[in-house]
């Protein structure tokens, strides 16, 4: 079961990393994760997890390698307030996991890797700097078998501390840059195939589309949705966000809960995870699903309902590839404009997705994890690698 990505903890009292504190579970409090690591990695056939601890600035950090048959293992480092270990591994493994689907589908040569710190995200800045070094050595022990980026609670700031350390880690100030209009561009190009699937065009002038969430990535798709002549509703909880897409757009503005029952033709999220679920499905009158933002289902009965209403699903991972396109041109040397070429083949990868969904009777959310294991199938088969996905 798909679990909503952690939101910023709340914070407070400056102390070291491991500082006790309240902490908010990323997971039920019943639900209890094993602290067995090997039946763990077992599970979906992690290849390496990697523990590093350091007393003097209170470092405790996870790096979770699930494969690497595409190449180096990609993924951000996330600073969370785990309730466990148990439950800071649990979630390791399965951010890991999927960024091997996301390179995988997205056509990159990059594996799937993630990595944990456990502590408190509100340090202050001397500690902060000290843990985040820590990390970098932790990254650099492993060789280039992982290279680590931004994520929940981290910055580029952090990554400058990783980088004092080692050379693996992407997203720095003055490299790649915002990876935001990259987003759009392929979430947008990911709405086209949806367009082209169902109306065998791919043309969005005319059509109305409800985007949840007008930050950075949602900002960029109006403007892209505009140019093409699509009429916007559009919701989020800052007013200035919404009035700037107001005027510069002429979106219709809706309050943020009532998005989910607008009648349009594309909902596209960019705020929040598991923005599918079950009190928001009844709601939909729509036709497409296409937005930037991950883990949009709930659970993953909420894409099996989304197959059975008749509403075409452009899957997350595969739709919002174009922060990870952004990120990798800084290992690839690729200039913005190859960057937009590559997230402009996400377009492609949709249509692929939507079509094996189709044929084969599946929803699409499970089609896209099918092309994506099929290419690290064929990479493992061709470099004589034992076939774990
Ligand atoms: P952002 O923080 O800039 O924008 C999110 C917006 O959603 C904010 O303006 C916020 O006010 C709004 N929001 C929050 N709760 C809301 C609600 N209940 N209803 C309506 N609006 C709400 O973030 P972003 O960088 O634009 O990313 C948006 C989503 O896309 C996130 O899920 C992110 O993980 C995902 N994503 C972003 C990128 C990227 O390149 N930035 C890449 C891949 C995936």
């Amino acid at each position: 079961m798909k679990r909503k990505v952690p939101g910023k903890s709340a914070g407070g009292r400056k102390s070291a990393a491991t500082a006790p504190k309240a902490r908010r579970s990323v997971a039920p409090a019943s639900n209890k994760h094993s602290t067995d690591v090997f039946e763990q990695m077992a599970v979906h056939r992690h290849e390496q997890v990697s523990y590093w601890y350091d007393p003097a600035s209170g470092y405790r950090g996870i790096i979770a390698i699930h494969n690497t048959a595409l190449g180096p293992a990609l993924g951000g480092t996330r600073f969370w307030h785990y309730v466990s270990d148990a439950e800071a591994l649990y979630d390791v493994l399965r951010l890991a996991r999927g960024m091997t689907y996301k390179a995988a589908v997205a056509g990159l040569n990059l594996g799937g890797g993630k990595s944990v710190i456990i502590g408190d995200p509100s340090i202050d800045k001397g500690v902060r700097e000290r843990v985040f070094r820590e990390h970098g050595r932790h990254v650099e022990s492993l060789g280039g078998r992982y290279i680590t980026a931004e994520d929940v609670n981290t910055s580029p700031r952090d990554m400058e501390w990783i980088s004092e350390e080692t050379k693996r880690v992407v997203g720095l100030a003055g490299r790649s840059g915002d990876p935001s209009p990259v987003t759009a561009w392929g979430t947008f190009r990911a709405a086209q195939a949806c367009a082209r699937f169902l109306w065998n065009d791919d043309a969005v002038g005319g059509k109305t589309v409800a985007v949840q969430g007008v930050g950075h990535v949602g900002y960029y798709l109006c403007k892209l949705f505009h140019e093409h002549g699509a009429r916007l509703v559009v919701s989020d909880m800052s007013k200035e966000k919404v009035q700037r897409v107001v005027s510069e757009f002429g979106a219709r503005p809706v309050e943020p809960d009532a998005i989910y029952g607008v009648e349009a033709d594309i909902f596209a999220p960019c705020a929040l995870g598991a923005v599918i679920n079950d009190d928001t499905i009844r709601a939909l009158r729509v036709a497409v699903v296409c937005g930037a933002a991950n883990n949009q289902l709930a659970a993953e009965k909420h894409g099996d309902e989304l197959e059975r209403r008749g509403i075409v699903y452009g899957p997350d991972y595969v739709t919002n590839a174009g922060g990870l396109i952004n990120v990798n041109a800084e290992i690839e040397g690729w200039s913005l404009e190859q960057s937009h070429t590559k997230a402009g083949e996400i377009y492609d990868t949709v249509l692929r997705v939507l079509e094996i969904a189709r044929d084969e009777g599946i929803p699409s959310y499970r089609a896209a994890d099918r092309l994506a294991e099929e290419r690290v199938a064929k990479a493992e088969k061709a470099r004589g690698l034992p076939h774990r996905i």
